[in-house]
């Protein structure tokens, strides 16, 4: 569902994204961990045509990032690292103008919100505004956002982020819940959300990939322990 192909990123002198290649199928949960400023947000932001590459392209559920952006956008939820709210819409009004953007209207519109109110445990807030949210609530609706009219693709930067620990055991039991039937990509700082959620991760390092494998390898790798490993292929390159 998702080919990435030798996609490259600079942004004058810094090669943000340089040259990474991998595939993402139906059903896989694949992490994306690497230091600060590795180039996993932009890496995510090209395969969800909010930034174009210099070289290299990428193909979302048989759409082209370069030719067809519109099939791109139609197959994809996007959850960015911070979700741009509108803070003085109310949740429901937003969920709301957000599934008609999306060309969803009527009963139709309807039964989505109630869909990912439900998925997303939203109904307490649903008449509140985005600005009296707490940051967990705000990131719930960005995700709720995100999966509004069920896209076959997910890209989630960093969903986890800021959550408290229910919160984020929920958002990991909804990723997991999912997984089966869509094509995931998550980026996180976390590594121990690589087991929780991810059957197969790729460790960004200076705008490369440094590692492919499942956290199961990562953690033989690294004798026992995932972070040793982590180190390893990030610090030793440097
Ligand atoms: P983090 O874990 O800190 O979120 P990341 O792996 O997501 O980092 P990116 O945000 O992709 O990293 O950044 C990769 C590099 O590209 C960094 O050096 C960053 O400063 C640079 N960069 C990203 N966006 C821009 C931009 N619009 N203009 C200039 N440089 C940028």
């Amino acid at each position: 569902m998702i080919e990435v192909t030798n996609l490259k990123k600079v942004f004058g002198p810094i090669r943000a994204v340089d040259g990474v290649s991998f595939t993402v199928n139906q059903g896989d949960v694949l992490g994306f961990i690497g230091p600060n400023g590795a180039g996993k947000t932009t890496t995510m932001r090209m395969i969800a045509c909010l930034t174009r590459p210099n070289e290299g392209t990428a193909r979302i559920n048989g759409h082209d990032i370069l030719k067809d952006s519109l099939g791109v956008r139609k197959s994809i939820g996007y959850l960015p690292e911070n979700t741009p709210l509108y803070g003085e819409m109310t949740t429901i009004s937003f969920l709301g103008f957000v599934c008609e953007i999306r060309g969803l209207v009527g009963a139709e519109k309807v039964r989505e919100i109630e869909r990912v109110v439900q998925v997303c445990s939203l109904s307490e807030v649903l008449y509140q505004t985005i600005e009296t949210l707490s940051k967990g609530y705000r990131k719930r609706v960005g995700l709720a956002l995100t999966l509004i009219g069920d896209p076959p693709v997910l890209i989630l930067d960093d969903p986890t982020a800021g959550l408290d620990p229910n919160q984020k055991r929920d958002v990991r039991r909804l990723i997991n819940n999912m997984a089966s039937y869509k094509a995931i990509i998550v980026s996180t700082h976390i590594l121990e959300e690589l087991d929780a959620i991810c059957n197969r991760s790729i460790v960004i390092h200076r705008g490369r990939i440094v590692a492919d494998g499942t956290p199961a390898e990562f953690r033989e790798q690294g004798g026992g322990r995932i972070d040793d490993f982590f180190e390893a292929v990030t610090r030793g390159r440097e």
